[in-house]
């Protein structure tokens, strides 16, 4: 099994989504292992999203990730990362409701910043991730 970091971003959180995101997880064979609830401050946000500083959406990512709670998932499946991504579909909310109406991007977001959920696109990212969320984590 593989562990891939989710989050359930502050849109779909301050929407009452955050249950029907949850039950989608696990009626699709993810097992959440970890769960936390919390606000990022601005500078946990600018470290988790540090690969996107200096790209235009930056200010915006930070102030949308930090306006409300959040929930991080730590989450274990078979193909975790990909099969979590592919749930999701694409970043843009817009995009998905055309092309994968069906996913929880398309079903739960707005547009191309406000997207109702995160997750990890390496194993390397899901590493960093789950333990920046889940330090006690260890990995199988
Ligand atoms: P995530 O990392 O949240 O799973 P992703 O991997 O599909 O999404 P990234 O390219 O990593 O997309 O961008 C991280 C986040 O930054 C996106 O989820 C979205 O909220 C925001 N974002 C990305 N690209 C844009 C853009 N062109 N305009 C506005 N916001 C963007
Ligand atoms: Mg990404």
């Amino acid at each position: 099994n593989e562990f891939t970091l989710a989050m359930i971003k502050p849109d779909a959180v301050a929407a009452g989504k955050a249950r029907d995101i949850m039950h989608a997880i696990e009626s699709n064979g993810f097992y959440i292992i970890a769960k936390k609830y919390i606000q990022l401050t601005e500078a946990e946000a600018k470290e988790f999203y540090g690969e996107h500083e200096g790209k235009p959406f930056f200010p915006n990512l930070i102030t949308f990730m930090t306006s409300g709670p959040i929930y991080a998932l730590c989450m274990s499946k078979i193909g975790a990362i990909s099969a979590w991504r592919a749930l999701m579909g694409p970043t843009n909310s817009k995009e998905a409701r055309e092309i994968k109406p069906t996913s929880l991007r398309a079903l739960y977001g707005t547009d191309n910043t406000k997207n109702a959920c995160h997750g990890s696109d390496s194993t390397n990212s899901a590493r960093r991730e789950v333990l920046f969320y889940f330090p006690d984590i260890s990995f199988p």
